[in-house]
């Protein structure tokens, strides 16, 4: 007890710096009366005992709080959880240091937004944001002081589950996207009981698992490991995060939790990171099967050193590092600086002025699932959903039609529409689904249900039912997809296709109408094999896992009360042979002749076209948008002008909408070959039917920079292709030289 007063009595002392001296200042003192074990007590996050409410003061969570031997706490489920383990640190321990509660609020908390890939294809920064806004709301009335988000992994690859928590496989837009994020968790000031720590994750190329199995194997060079994977890293310290989460895989032989030339070279010399590292779930303790580390105290002491300040779930930080540091294997700077980091975040937070800032009951309730957070999720919902084919106008629907049969195993359902990563994100009661959400466009009398089959069971016995309403009505919409539990961690797949049977009725269900028009609408964690289905249906509607308002947004989208405008933030492709197949690829030595894309010995398949089903930057609205007069302000770029580059983009058609105009790059030569074309910028505007709006860009020589074969940050002169286009789908025609 004496020493809580001493150290309320030092930060007295020190009360007149300024602010953020005043942190530095507060820990220093702090750290003066910390024990070695009680400051690697800081570097240690637990979970452990729970009830159904959360975690509980359990033998095992009392004891190593009370010894000073836990910093953060993982998963705190529930506010009178979170205040009993706080009052344990608070009261019980030596020096009443206050514990870090946190929890994966990924795509929403309470109120659940569209998957991560999802929200990524509305390519709205605003809405990014807004909806970490509200999740961070949500989240920090439950207690909750810091999220495991936003995973800002670049993947190319649909079998990787987790490609649904991300944004893509683009740079530039998972880079804006990742800032977006963080600014949204984080608020524009810490000290706010409603903003909660960001952490970027999972550091790093965890998207590049080979042949897209979780945790598996990353061999990857120099250039692209900094061309590709790190730069959305990056763009989260630019933005302020203030935490940081190694991954499970190993990058070049070394895994990337033990890995000193990506946390410490990299992380901390290059880019002056100043926050915390957190390990992902025992990925510590995993460099033992690795094959990198002999045993657990020695993957304590390869942790540490390599730079992971904090150890999640593993128990070696707690049982290893002071005898490391004792026989002089482990710095005892680096446990100095690991617990610096962890303690002005928790100073940041506000944590030592009011420990209990974050444990409301009241906040509970009034804040969760609050109407506005609920319409905003839906317009977010809407904006994330991507049009991939409209054929015959088959969307929007009219709510005029005598019957429609909506038809599949996702129709009623509640459960998966949540999508995976949500576990405070309520699946019953509080999900809209599909069918309640058309039900607020059309009478009882004119819906028609079956739903046919499951998503993964073999059983054919609801096809007959399901064909025989599609045969009284007038339109069909076929509500199918993925399991929630098929995408996300440890959940690769190898076969990309509408899993189990539902391919097989969709079949039926257009032989059975061969003129009537069917949409298909899609939820799915990862870019699906639509080959087939493509020419099934009409019209096919990818709504992802859409969140609590998906079944809402997705009728508004049906109904044309919301016209579609998201689009896809990575590859569709033909099949699973073509994968990893993404727009920014390099050329070969043997491009194509476009008269013969079937020419021998060239760099193509004999089977399928090199081109996907749909490409990144694709998709469609109600209306159409025309594109003219593309123009340059100049020709020639230097060091010191810019260049503006122009299009005027004209909504020709029927509806009202909004369009996202894609700037995109070609550096012709370089010293190290260069992508075939690279998004550079983006603008979602708005367009009345009618109506044209000139868009511009402005490019400078940054826009142009990459990292040479000698690792510099470099631009290069030389001719540059450019276009504004509505896809990735585009040949160039216009070119501007850089001179030196
Ligand atoms: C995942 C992380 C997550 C952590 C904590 C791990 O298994 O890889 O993304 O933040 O668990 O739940």
């Amino acid at each position: 007890m004496k020493y809580r007063f001493q150290y309320i009595l030092s930060f007295l002392l020190v009360s007149s710096f300024g602010f953020a001296q005043n942190y530095e200042a507060k820990v220093d003192s702090i750290m003066n009366l910390m024990t070695l074990q009680e400051k690697i007590g800081q570097t240690v996050m637990y979970g452990g005992s729970w009830d159904q409410t959360g975690p509980i003061v359990g033998a095992n969570n009392g004891k190593y709080i009370r010894e000073g031997n836990m910093g953060a706490m993982l998963n705190a489920m529930s506010v009178k959880g979170t205040r009993d383990l706080q009052k344990v640190a608070l009261e019980e321990t030596r020096l009443g240091i206050p514990l870090l509660f946190g929890y994966d609020v990924i795509h929403g908390h309470r109120t659940i937004f569209p998957i991560n890939l999802g929200l990524a294809a509305s390519w709205d920064l605003k809405m990014v944001e807004e909806s970490s806004r509200i999740a961070a709301e949500e989240a920090s009335a439950e207690g909750i002081h810091w999220t495991f988000a936003p995973m800002v992994d670049i993947s190319r690859e649909p079998r990787w589950g987790r490609i649904s928590e991300g944004a893509g496989e683009d740079v530039y837009l998972s880079s804006e996207i990742a800032k977006a994020y963080v600014k949204g968790f984080q608020g524009d000031d810490l000290s706010k009981p409603n903003t909660i720590l960001a952490c970027a994750k999972h550091y790093v190329a965890y998207g590049a698992a080979q042949a897209g199995r979780d945790y598996h194997t990353v061999n990857m060079g120099e250039g692209e490991l900094r061309n590709v994977y790190l730069p959305p890293f990056k763009a989260t310290i630019d933005a302020g995060v203030e935490t940081f989460m190694s991954a499970f895989n190993e990058l070049n032989g070394v895994p990337t939790s033990g890995n000193k030339f990506t946390l410490r070279d990299i992380l901390r010399d290059e880019w002056k990171f100043e926050g915390f590292v957190v390990s992902d779930y025992t990925s510590i303790n995993e460099m033992i099967p690795h094959g990198f580390a002999k045993d657990s105290i020695d993957a304590a002491r390869i942790g540490m050193n390599a730079g992971v300040d904090m150890d999640m779930m593993g128990h070696i930080y707690r049982k290893h590092l002071k005898t490391l540091v004792e026989e002089g294997k482990v710095s005892e700077d680096y446990i100095n600086d690991a617990c610096r980091r962890i303690l002005l975040a928790k100073y940041k937070l506000g944590l030592f002025d009011d420990p209990y800032r974050y444990i409301d009951e009241e906040r509970e309730k009034t804040t969760k699932y609050k109407p506005e957070f609920l319409t905003k999720a839906r317009e977010i919902a809407a904006a994330s959903s991507v049009l991939l084919q409209n054929n015959n106008s088959a969307l929007p629907l009219s709510n005029n039609t005598k019957k429609i049969a909506f038809i599949g195993p996702l129709v009623k359902d509640e459960y998966d529409i949540i999508g995976n990563w949500a576990a405070k994100g309520d699946r019953k009661g509080k999900a809209v689904s599909v069918f309640e959400g058309v039900s607020e466009y059309l009478k009882p009398n004119q819906i028609l249900y079956a739903k046919g089959c499951d998503i993964l069971k073999d059983d054919e016995s609801g096809f007959e039912e399901a064909i025989s309403i599609s045969k009284q009505a007038d339109a069909i919409v076929l509500v199918m997809g993925e399991g929630h539990h098929m995408s996300g961690e440890a959940a690769s797949r190898t076969n990309l296709k509408i899993p189990g049977i539902q391919p097989r009725l969709i079949q039926k269900i257009r032989e059975a109408n061969p003129n009537k028009k069917i949409t298909l609408v899609l939820m799915n964690g990862r870019p699906i094999n639509l080959s087939e289905e493509i020419n099934l249906v009409d019209a096919i509607l990818e709504v992802w896992f859409p969140g609590t308002m998906g079944g809402a947004a997705t009728a508004d989208l049906l109904f044309g009360t919301v016209n579609p405008s998201g689009k896809l933030t990575v590859t569709f492709p033909r099949n699973v042979g073509q994968v990893p197949i993404y727009y920014n690829m390099k050329n070969t030595g043997r491009p194509i002749p476009e008269n013969n894309p079937k020419e021998d010995y060239k760099s193509n398949y004999i089977d399928v076209p090199n081109t996907p089903l749909f490409v990144f930057g694709h998709g469609l609205s109600y209306t159409n948008f025309k594109y003219s007069d593309l123009k340059l302000s100049a020709n020639q770029l230097t060091h010191s002008n810019t260049i503006t580059a122009s299009v005027d983009v004209t909504n020709t058609g029927d509806y009202d909408g909004h369009e996202i105009v894609q700037l995109y790059i070609h550096d012709k030569v370089g010293s190290v070959t260069r992508p075939v074309k690279e998004l550079k910028g983006f603008q979602k505007i708005f367009l009345k039917k009618g109506e044209s709006k000139t868009v511009s860009f402005t490019i400078s020589v940054e826009d142009l920079k990459f990292y040479n074969s000698e690792m510099r940050y470099t631009v290069e002169p030389g001719e540059f292709e450019i276009t504004i286009a509505p896809s990735s789908n585009f040949k160039f025609k216009n070119t501007f030289n850089l001179i030196d």
